[in-house]
């Protein structure tokens, strides 16, 4: 028996970017190898290939959300986390209008990405308490007071590193200077 009236979750990857475009004529959308808002550059990325999936729609519309939000700059951890949530509320309001609807378990997996990084980030190496981030690379524990940095690249390995020892930095190959939202 046909299912009738079952929410539409596929589209034809064609489809969805020319109402993209129309919808939202001030986005810049350009195939490439990751799924990215630039603000400098103006320009939302996208994996062609990817976009015959309902997760590469969805993540599509998630990044056209930052775009539309404006989404620029944030100056700690929690407020990218911040910033992560309300574009995904927006990408379920922009996939509302153009009848996607996007899996809520979706949207709670990417998030517990940027919950679980925040919450490795943030914990103490010396004692486990949870610390408070002074700058965007420095965080501060009010337990034992150690000092870390972090990376500033927000998905290479959380990786920390104390104040005042010799470990060489690492570059994770997609970091750069660059704000970007995933
Ligand atoms: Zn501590
Ligand atoms: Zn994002």
């Amino acid at each position: 028996m046909a299912v009738l009236n079952s929410p539409k979750t596929s589209y034809n990857p064609e489809t969805l970017l020319k109402k993209l475009a129309a919808e939202y004529p001030d986005v810049i959308l350009k195939p490439g190898k990751v799924f990215l808002w630039s603000p400098k550059q103006h320009v939302v990325s996208y994996i062609p290939d990817q976009l015959t999936s309902d997760k590469g729609s969805w993540s599509l519309l998630h990044e056209v959300s930052h775009a539309i939000l404006g989404h620029r700059d944030y100056r700690n951890d929690f407020e990218l986390l911040q910033l992560e949530v309300a574009a995904w509320e927006e990408a379920l309001a922009v996939g509302e209008r153009l009848s996607i609807k996007i899996d809520q378990n979706f949207i709670e997996d990417c998030l517990d990405t940027y919950r679980d990084w925040l919450h490795q980030r943030s914990t103490c190496p010396t004692c486990g308490s949870s610390g408070l981030q002074h700058d965007p690379k420095t965080y501060r524990c009010h337990n034992c007071l150690t000092i870390w940095h972090v990376s500033q690249s927000r998905f290479c390995r959380p990786y920390r590193k104390k104040l005042h020892t010799s470990v060489t930095k690492e570059k994770s190959p997609d970091q750069n200077d660059q704000t970007i939202f995933n």
